[in-house]
């Protein structure tokens, strides 16, 4: 693993700097390849991250391997993460004094990676870095804020009872990575979405 990553690992690991650690298992810090194109971030830990201290390894997550497998990508190629690093007490929304005190740890992921695109998972990860909401109506696009690319989708776990929404998720994510292949291969993408302008 990259050694600043390792760093910010085992600060997230021993954090206590706010309410949510009083009440975690375990703090999940983000995973993955820390040369992947693509950061995934979604809300924050569940049941069964708080246990184990990886991020998405509930049905989410598993909803979410599916979707990458369709798209030909493996979960190891990818580094996945959240706005919150330690599970809200059932589950609920993390509120804006947990998202700003964590935000610096996805800051640096982010700078540290410095991923051709930050894929948003539902309306949380919305809200915390672009100030959005109700990404049902904004999924599927392409978005520039501050240099930043970001493409925005649904989260997994909204999957688990809705065929009609894993159909969505899975058609989102092959068209991230074909996004990603564009500007691998520097070819102009379609800005949806432009905060820069
Ligand atoms: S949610 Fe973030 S800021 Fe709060 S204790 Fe966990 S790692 Fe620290």
């Amino acid at each position: 693993m990259n050694k600043k990553l390792e760093t910010i690992r085992q600060n997230v690991i021993e954090c206590t700097k706010c309410e949510l650690s009083k009440t975690r298992i375990k703090s999940v810090p983000g995973k993955g390849n820390f040369q992947s194109n693509v950061i995934f971030v979604g809300e924050a830990p569940g049941k069964n991250e708080d246990e184990n201290g990886e991020p998405f390894i509930g049905i989410a997550g598993k909803k979410l391997s599916i979707a990458l497998e369709e798209a030909g990508i493996s979960r190891e190629d990818v580094y996945i993460t959240n706005i919150v690093k330690c599970r809200p007490p059932k589950n609920r929304i993390p509120n804006t004094i947990e998202r700003s005190t964590c935000q610096e740890y996805l800051k640096k992921e982010i700078s540290i990676i410095k991923p051709k695109i930050i894929c948003i998972l539902g309306n949380t990860a919305f809200n915390s870095l672009l100030g959005g909401s109700e990404i049902i109506k904004f999924r599927g696009k392409l978005v520039r804020k501050d240099d930043q690319l970001y493409f925005l989708t649904i989260h997994p776990a909204a999957t688990i009872y809705n065929q009609e929404l894993i159909r969505v998720l899975k058609s989102d994510i092959v068209k991230l990575f074909h996004l990603i292949t564009e500007l691998k291969n520097n070819k102009e993408v379609q800005i949806d979405i432009d905060y820069s302008s």
